[in-house]
């Protein structure tokens, strides 16, 4: 198997270039490395690598990386959040890029005992399998957090379907990037708004070209066992 390291000197080289071609400073991208798929060891081979923040999307595959690497790491919940498990997890994570319902949000804030960092999560795309909210429901949604106060609207997150060619998803990263815009104009206290999680092991190039500040790679940086 590819070492991580090398796997990200090719991913740093690709941010590199995307983030020249867009006018973007690399140090404003955030890899968020993707371990649902690998082992603790492997996942050790990330944080050795010098990558931080570390992405689960299920609890139980999170809860079993925290209890041995914990505090290396930031951590990001990026799956389907479930109500009744919020209680699992809720004091061990950093951000959550799955809000996409008010019963997850008055869950989570009932919860917590701070603030949460999340990321409102858009199916811009319109496709039934993709988890989040349309994009015209995202500004009424957002304005209904108004009465949690430990919840923090960092930014949004949108998963674009699988295309043999990337650069068919530009125009739904661009579609995610506006509407973030709008948003942040609200100038909302609670709701700043200011992140995009978008760009995956296949994608990220175009992602970051569109505003991305946190990519989620998988495969492309740790492999799949
Ligand atoms: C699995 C997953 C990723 C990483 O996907 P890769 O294509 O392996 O890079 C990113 N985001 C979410 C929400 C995921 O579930």
């Amino acid at each position: 198997m590819v070492s991580v390291k090398e796997n990200l000197i090719e991913i740093e080289a690709g941010i590199q270039h995307a983030a020249e071609r867009a006018g973007r400073n690399k140090e404003d991208i955030n890899i968020i490395a993707v371990t649902k798929y690998v082992t603790i060891e492997r996942t050790r081979e990330v944080i050795s690598a010098g990558i931080t923040h570390l992405g689960e999307n299920r609890n139980e595959g999170f809860l079993a990386k925290f209890e041995e690497i914990q505090a290396d790491a930031t951590w990001h919940f990026i799956g389907t959040l479930q109500t009744r498990k919020v209680k699992d997890i809720i004091h061990h994570i950093d951000y959550i890029h799955s809000l996409d319902r008010k019963s997850l949000a008055k869950e989570i804030n009932k919860r917590s005992e701070k603030k949460v960092p999340c990321f409102v999560q858009v199916n811009v795309s319109g496709e039934e399998s993709k988890h989040g909210l349309a994009v015209e429901e995202v500004e009424p949604f957002i304005k209904e957090l108004a009465e949690y106060e430990n919840i923090r609207v960092v930014g949004l997150m949108t998963m674009a379907p699988h295309f043999d060619n990337p650069e068919e998803t530009r125009p739904l990263f661009k579609k995610l990037r506006l509407l973030r815009d709008h948003i942040k104009e609200l100038h909302l206290d609670y709701a700043p708004c200011e992140y995009l999680s978008m760009g995956m092991s296949n994608d990220y190039e175009i992602a970051i070209e569109e505003g991305a500040t946190h990519i989620r790679v998988g495969t492309k940086l740790v492999g799949k066992e």
